[in-house]
């Protein structure tokens, strides 16, 4: 009987153990399935770049079947709403699919820290339709805010507090600062009027970043007139107040990008977890609990070299390819092994032509940064899908009309419920 490998979740860590599995299709006994609640896979790296209006929501989503395309590995788009690890099996609402050998790879969600109103009144930038949301709200309130005479109302709609100096909420505050220009010029606007904040509770942003290419990146903030706020928190949220610990208030619009935690829906499940929702896992990426099951990427929580594994794209390639090879040695009863990461570094971008970045131990910044941050994207895309997704790549970032206009972006055509916070 041929082994059932099963993959749940289509992000960087599912393609990367199906595309590993895939070599082996045919010679050894094994049927793959990836099951993924999207039709396409989200380039979840770029998502700011679609917030920010520069390039189209299709430049984020690779449609899976062009992924698969001649491939063995069977795509299945559905969702998963229950696992039973007794019986191996996993759950939508209306199949079940067997397992032998189950990979978890269901990713993560922002994390609110139960800060009170921000669930409910932050804007989040974590998923495909986040991203779209977040775009068209400040489309709207530059659209809104050229109506408006009070010029302290106005102030207030083009004030945005962006939670959290990490490389998500660095990367939209380039993109936004960026945007904003544009829009100012489109709706007639005064630059003087639009405020973005980056807040940050530790003393230094990009704390993941060494501290020179750091104090780079928030010099290229500060030019592009972001206020950098540094060792201040997000309190409190209300509709359009946003209270911070230093007794300050700030009235716009808040977007969370300060915390992270594993995909809730893993919690739910009967399988052990850290309390950020994560699988807990030993050496080999296997859940500390069922011998069959492995987690890969950022639904994974393990200590390695006295540090746990980071929620970056590397871990979710390096992760999903080795468990890839630790279930074919199972099956083929040879030993597994332990994994050991092997980070090549790090890449910042603030807007379009400016990025900072650490690879392989050489710094760089500026516009060689930029364009080493491109290759990295191009050869990502060559990896999973050959030459016909770099020419998607470069059509998206380099050929197209770049910044949203009103021509490309007409809200009274989103689907409802695309437009407020925290629906989806
Ligand atoms: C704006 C932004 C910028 C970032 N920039 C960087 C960067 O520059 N460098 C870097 O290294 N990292 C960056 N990251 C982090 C990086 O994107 C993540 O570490 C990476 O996506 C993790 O990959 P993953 O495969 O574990 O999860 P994901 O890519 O999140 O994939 C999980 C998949 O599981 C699917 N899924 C979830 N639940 C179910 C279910 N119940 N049924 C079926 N399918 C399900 C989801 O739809 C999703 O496709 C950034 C993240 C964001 C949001």
């Amino acid at each position: 009987m041929s082994k059932k490998i099963v993959i749940l979740g289509a992000g960087y860590a599912g393609i990367s153990v199906a595309k590993e599995l895939e070599k082996h299709i045919g010679k050894k006994d094994i049927e793959v399935k990836l099951i993924e609640k999207n039709s396409f896979h989200t380039l979840r790296t770029e998502l700011h770049e679609v917030a920010g209006g520069r390039v189209s929501p299709e430049a984020v989503q690779v449609d899976l079947n062009r992924i698969f395309k001649n491939s063995k590995v069977q795509v299945i788009n559905d969702e998963i709403v229950n696992i039973d690890f007794d019986s191996q099996k996993l759950l939508s609402n209306s199949y079940e699919y067997a397992y032998d050998y189950l990979v978890i790879s269901t990713g993560s969600r922002p994390c609110c820290f139960n800060l009170p109103g921000v669930n409910e009144y932050a804007y989040q930038l974590w998923s495909y339709e986040e991203s779209i949301v977040l775009r068209n709200h400040i489309y709207s309130c530059f659209q809104r805010a050229s109506k408006i005479t009070d010029r302290e109302e106005r102030k207030k709609l083009l004030t945005f507090v962006i939670a959290g100096g990490g490389f998500t909420g660095v990367e939209l505050a380039g993109e936004l600062a960026e945007w904003k220009d544009k829009l100012c010029i489109q709706f007639s606007i005064k630059k003087e009027d639009v405020t973005i904040y980056l807040v940050e509770a530790l003393p230094s942003i990009l704390n993941i970043l060494d501290t020179k290419l750091a104090k780079k990146c928030e010099a290229r903030l500060k030019k592009f007139g972001v206020n950098v706020l540094t060792e201040c928190g997000i309190q409190s949220v209300e509709k359009d107040n946003i209270y911070l610990s230093n007794q300050k208030k700030i009235e716009g619009t808040l977007i969370w990008t300060a915390g992270i935690q594993g995909n809730p829906f893993i919690a739910e499940m009967d399988i052990k977890c850290d309390r950020r929702f994560r699988v807990e896992v030993n050496e080999y990426m296997q859940s500390v609990q069922y011998g069959n099951v492995f987690s890969a990427g950022d639904s994974v929580s393990h200590i390695c070299d006295g540090k746990p594994l980071p929620q970056v794209v590397e871990t979710a390639l390096q992760t999903g390819n080795h468990i890839a090879k630790n279930i074919l040695n199972i099956i083929d009863g040879k030993e597994i092994k332990a994994f050991k990461p092997n980070y090549h570094g790090v890449m910042v971008s603030v807007g379009f032509s400016y990025a900072v970045a650490k690879v392989m131990g050489i710094k760089c910044s500026g516009f060689i940064a930029s364009a080493l941050k491109h290759m990295v994207n191009i050869h990502y895309l060559y990896m999973i899908g050959k030459v016909p997704l770099i020419m998607d790549y470069i059509k998206h970032q380099f050929l197209q009309k770049r910044y949203c206009s009103k021509l490309n972006i007409s809200l009274s055509v989103e689907p409802e419920g695309l437009n407020e916070p925290n629906t989806v």
